[in-house]
């Protein structure tokens, strides 16, 4: 018998998906994937998802979302999708520990994972300086230098972070504007450890035991370019996401930059019973209560959606 729902990803997506699944009687199995809990595991405190007045830790709220979905008999299984076949009904989906999961219905919950700048010092200097996670790799850091790359909500919230450990934090952003919302774009200003580079770039890393320092380009106008090296510790990349969507390219409609299309408001994409929820299929607002939205509407297309198939065999 072919499993009724099966989630792919466990951030809030995947598991408010999990919980009104269960509730359905769909006995969804849940495959976590690499990181369970998804993004918000990587940050510190979740202000702004709703019911928590005072804020909430990243790692609680999932820890909770899971909990609830596991108390309605969700099937949550520890493991990452390395390939699909969706090129016929019931769908296949293979693990990396080599289990093959047939499903009648797959909702895709893969989220989306931090964006790098390319550069091979990057590489080079990976878990030696080079951190995409303040919130994971921040501890390393304490009274050192640190250099946060972006100019979003992200590198404002990771900069926050970082200055309570750091003794000093420079945000390096390539405009000479912040993009942040004004709250966090404030509340970096007003911090005297966090020293905003505007119209910097950086162009590589140096350094013999990790990483010593960062070579940047100050670029004012058309002919105005200074180069410098600025001493730090660690460098940490908050320059956005790229939806998790590779697997699924093949057999799915996506924009030019991977996100997966689905119908009009729904979580349904191109083809029947696999609908897409969460950050991979949400290239504008990319929020936890935004996601947990999708996910809860994937479960009720994804129950109606069977209801449909079994009365017809
Ligand atoms: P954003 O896309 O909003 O910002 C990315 C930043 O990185 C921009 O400043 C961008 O510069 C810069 N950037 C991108 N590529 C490069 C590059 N190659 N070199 C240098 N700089 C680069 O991503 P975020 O992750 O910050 O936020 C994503 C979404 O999540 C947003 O909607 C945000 O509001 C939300 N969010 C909300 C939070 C909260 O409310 N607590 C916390 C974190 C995120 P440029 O401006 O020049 O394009």
């Amino acid at each position: 018998m072919p499993i009724k729902c099966l989630i792919i990803g466990s951030g809030p997506a995947g598991y408010t998906a999990a919980i009104y699944a269960s509730r359905a009687g769909l006995q969804p199995v849940v495959l976590e994937g690499l990181q369970p809990g998804g993004q918000l595991t990587t940050t510190t405190e979740v202000e702004n998802f709703p019911g928590y007045p005072q804020g909430v830790d990243g790692n609680q709220l999932m820890a909770d979302l899971r909990s609830q979905a596991e108390r309605f008999g969700a099937d949550i299984r520890f493991g990452m999708a390395v390939k699909v076949d969706l090129g016929s009904q019931p769908y296949r989906v293979w693990t990396d520990d080599g289990t093959e999961l047939v499903s009648d219905t797959i909702i895709i919950a893969t989220g989306a994972s931090a964006k790098y700048l390319g550069l091979p010092d990057e590489e080079k200097y990976r878990g030696q300086g080079v951190s995409a996670c303040a919130t994971c790799d921040g501890f390393f850091y304490r009274g050192k230098t640190v250099a946060v790359v972006g100019g979003g909500d992200t590198a404002c919230e990771e900069a926050s972070y970082l200055a309570g450990l750091a003794s000093k934090v420079y945000v390096i952003v390539r405009k000479p504007y912040l993009r942040a919302t004004k709250v966090m774009q404030e509340r970096i200003a007003s911090n005297p450890k966090i020293e905003i580079l505007f119209e910097h770039n950086a162009t590589g890393l140096y350094g013999d035991n990790g990483v010593e320092g960062v070579h940047l380009v100050h670029r004012k106008g058309e002919t105005d370019e200074r180069r410098y090296d600025l001493p730090i510790d660690g460098f940490f990349l908050a320059i956005g996401h790229h939806p998790n969507s590779d697997l699924f390219r093949q057999w799915l409609e996506v924009d030019a930059n991977g996100y997966i299309i689905t119908e009009g408001a729904s979580t349904r994409t191109v083809l029947p019973g696999v609908f897409a929820a969460g950050d991979v299929a949400d290239p504008v607002y990319r929020q936890g209560v935004v996601a947990a939205g999708a996910g809860a509407k994937a479960a009720i297309e994804a129950e109606r959606y069977l209801a449909n198939l079994y009365s017809q065999s």
